[in-house]
């Protein structure tokens, strides 16, 4: 069914076999349904954030900040890293920007100097888990449970999951207390695959007023994302867009 293979320009980060069955919270229905649907994806990666994605997760998370303005978001997942959180607050201080970061509680545990640069810095920060956890894979208790203890170090109402995934009933606990931030689109910097120039385009070719981006100051995205950024960075301000945090 290789006309199935849907031609998204993106590719699976999100495995969207497990995306569907999440939904419907009921293993093996999904399959027993859409096998040629499930096989046809499930090799896709989800860069943008297609309206279908969109609806199949659980409601109002936020996909794109509502607003006319010409201003975006970045966001920067996965750290704090020493030799690469800063490398980006050097590319973001360059033009003057702040960015939110949604850190990973471990790393703060570990590299408590190279967090405090963010807050003192000006730049929003987020909370993505203490173990990176992927929820579709973990008990609801014990993400829950991940969660608050990565809030007792990063101090934060916004929330991004690891790995985009997300099943219904944590979100509903989650939304409680947190807002939950997704992403207009994925700059693929995590993806070997891909060469700096393509997570540009990522980038570039989703923006509009209100996207939220997302980077990685990560070790396995630092290659791509210091191409990648300052570049973006310069078209964006080239096109009359300016930089916000999220609240
Ligand atoms: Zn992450």
């Amino acid at each position: 069914m290789a006309c199935m293979r849907l031609q998204f320009y993106m590719p699976a980060t999100i495995e969207v076999s497990t995306l569907i069955e999440s939904i419907f919270e009921k293993s093996g229905y999904a399959s027993e349904i859409c096998p040629y649907f499930r096989n046809s994806i499930s090799c896709m990666e989800i860069y943008g954030a297609p309206f279908w994605l969109r609806i199949l997760y659980p409601q109002n998370l936020l996909w794109r900040v509502p607003t006319n303005r010409r201003e975006v978001f970045l966001t920067f997942d996965d750290g704090p890293i020493p030799g690469v959180t800063p490398l980006v607050l050097d590319i973001l201080n360059r033009y003057n920007v702040k960015a939110t970061f949604f850190c990973v509680g471990e790393n703060v545990q570990k590299y408590p100097d190279v967090f405090s640069l963010l807050t003192s810095g000006g730049h929003a920060v987020g909370n993505h888990t203490f173990h990176h956890l992927k929820a579709w894979k973990t008990k609801r208790e014990n993400y829950l449970s991940d969660v608050e203890h990565t809030d007792a170090l990063v101090g934060s109402r916004l929330f991004r999951p690891p790995h985009g995934q997300l099943n219904r009933r944590v979100a509903v606990k989650l939304k409680r207390k947190y807002k939950i931030v997704m992403w207009s689109a994925l700059t693929g910097d995590y993806n070997k695959n891909l060469d700096g120039e393509q997570c540009l385009a990522l980038a570039r070719n989703n923006t509009r007023p209100g996207a939220i981006i997302v980077f990685h100051d990560s070790l396995k995205a630092r290659q791509r994302m210091e191409y990648a950024l300052p570049l973006y960075i310069e078209y964006c301000l080239s096109e009359g867009y300016s930089f916000g945090i999220l609240e």
